[in-house]
């Protein structure tokens, strides 16, 4: 029996604020555990929230970008449930009336393109963290009130490829607003997915299963993948799913019960009485939208117009906002762009992901990069060399040509300096000499290997085979 695979992701992003949500608490990541607290964010009897306009800014301006329909007037609401994080007892959240509807987010992979539609987003705030120690649990509420844009499609996505490909291009184009940094490992990302079964052709949804717990993109991924099988032979059984919310565990890599339907919490949403409902106008929309930066598919077109790249390396170049910063100043230094865009997406981006760096992190100064590209284009080095050094340029911060003079890598091109290696050469490898002779020209690129080992990678390996080719002329 064939399935069609129906997947609706709920994405929780922390807002990029200064302050919390509904007081001026800081939001400062990683500092010690509830320094950042004041009678609100702790839910004091007597305490009032103030909205943050700085998130709700931050809100909108998500909205638009998603193409959603910003809805004139808004308003917030208590979800009431009980449980050690939350203090108040209650999250302050939007239900009814959300501040944006029916969006849509256009993904491209493998030269498919597909439309993501949008249900709704909304701000809310944060809960606190706990902390499960051997024998107690502590709570910190540095988190509690940290402003969260929630932000729903539809059920839309038909594959675990799609739902990651949403999830990098929703990161990106977040990531370029401002809106959020999206670190998934300080749980400023996190997603939760729906994701059921239905017999090909059919129309009405089936049951679904609510995955959570994921804490990458590539898990997921995973998990998904796991929940179509486990789904996929319950119907095969003929049996039923269950509507349910599981966990999905990275170290068995599968998903497991944590409620069902019938546990789940009647959360009594009500208006918040503490908070005005609030309008925004045609205007102030207007401004917003006019105000909004480059994002990432017209950073991407760009490049493919100015800088004559192919759609893929136009893709990887502006994925990352940082990665593409650097790319163009770079290209302002050396107007290469091809070659440039090269290096960044090989070498450097192998060296930044070896040492889980990120790229607006990129510790190597735009102009040291381009004297390295040179070099190795002009042949002061070899190329393999030229990796060895953007290495070095990593560990130690020099420059190029410091590193080249101190360790002597520069390539040697200059025949009389590698006479003698070449010399060796020939007389250690009778054999390959000999076969050479005979007409076997693969022996040459072994020969001329050799020399490049003897001289540790520096001879110009064009010279060597000249040197080799004229000195074994039979
Ligand atoms: P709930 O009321 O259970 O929270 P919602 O209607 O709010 O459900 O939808 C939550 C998410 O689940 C959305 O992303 C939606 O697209 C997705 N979704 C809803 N029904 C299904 C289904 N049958 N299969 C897969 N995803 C679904
Ligand atoms: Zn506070
Ligand atoms: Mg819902």
């Amino acid at each position: 029996m064939d399935y069609e695979i129906v997947i609706g992701l709920e994405v929780h992003v922390q807002l990029k604020t200064k302050t919390k949500a509904f007081c001026g608490c800081s939001t400062v990541f990683g500092s010690q555990p509830n320094m950042q607290t004041c009678p609100v964010c702790l839910g004091f009897p007597g305490s009032l929230p103030v909205l943050n306009e700085a998130a709700l800014e931050l809100a909108y301006k998500a909205g638009i970008a998603l193409d959603c329909q910003i809805q004139p007037f808004t308003k917030f609401d208590r979800k009431n449930y009980y449980y050690p994080d939350l203090p108040k007892n209650y999250q302050i959240s939007q239900y009814d009336l959300p501040l944006a509807l029916n969006g849509y987010l256009d993904i491209e992979y493998d030269g498919i393109n597909k439309r993501v539609k949008i249900k709704r987003v909304h701000l809310e705030e944060d809960a606190g963290k706990l902390i499960h120690e051997e024998d107690c649990s502590l709570v910190d509420y540095n988190r509690a009130g940290i402003p969260l844009l929630e932000i729903v499609t539809e059920p839309d996505i038909n594959s675990p490829r799609e739902a990651y490909e949403y999830l990098a291009s929703l990161k990106s184009i977040l990531k370029y607003l401002g809106v959020s940094d999206c670190d998934m490992e300080k749980g400023f990302l996190r997603c939760d997915a729906n994701i059921s079964l239905r017999k090909a052709g059919e129309t009405a949804l089936g049951t679904k299963a609510e995955l959570k717990n994921m804490n990458s993109f590539k898990g997921v991924k995973d998990a998904l993948a796991y929940e179509i099988n486990r789904q996929k032979e319950l119907l095969e059984e003929g049996k039923k799913i269950i509507q349910e919310t599981r966990l999905w565990n990275t170290a068995s890599q599968k998903t497991f019960t944590m409620r069902s339907k019938e546990e789940a919490m009647d959360y009594r949403y009500f208006p918040e009485p503490d908070l005005p409902p609030f309008t925004i106008s045609e205007e102030k929309i207007r401004q917003l939208k006019s105000a909004l930066p480059e994002l990432p598919k017209q950073v991407s077109s760009r490049f493919i117009k100015d800088y004559s790249l192919n759609t893929t390396d136009a893709g990887i170049l502006t994925a990352e906002k940082a990665l593409a910063e650097y790319f163009e100043s770079c290209v302002k230094i050396y107007p290469k762009p091809k070659t440039i865009g090269n290096w960044l997406i090989g070498a450097l981006t192998a060296e930044l992901n070896s040492r889980a760096i990120e790229a607006r992190n990129i510790p190597i100064k735009t102009h040291d990069l381009i004297s390295l590209i040179k070099f190795a284009e002009e042949g002061k080095i070899s190329n393999l060399i030229a990796k060895d050094v953007l290495k070095t340029m990593f560990d130690t911060g020099k420059a190029p040509d410091e590193i080249i003079n101190e360790k002597d890598l520069a390539q040697v091109s200059d025949a009389n300096q590698l006479e003698e290696a070449i010399n060796k050469v020939i007389t250690e490898n009778a054999k390959s000499t000999a076969d050479y002779k005979a007409g076997k020209t693969n022996a040459m690129m072994f020969l001329v290997g050799q020399v490049m080992r003897q001289t540790k990678g520096k001879a110009n390996p064009n010279v060597v085979q000249e040197i080799l080719k004229e000195k074994l002329k039979t």
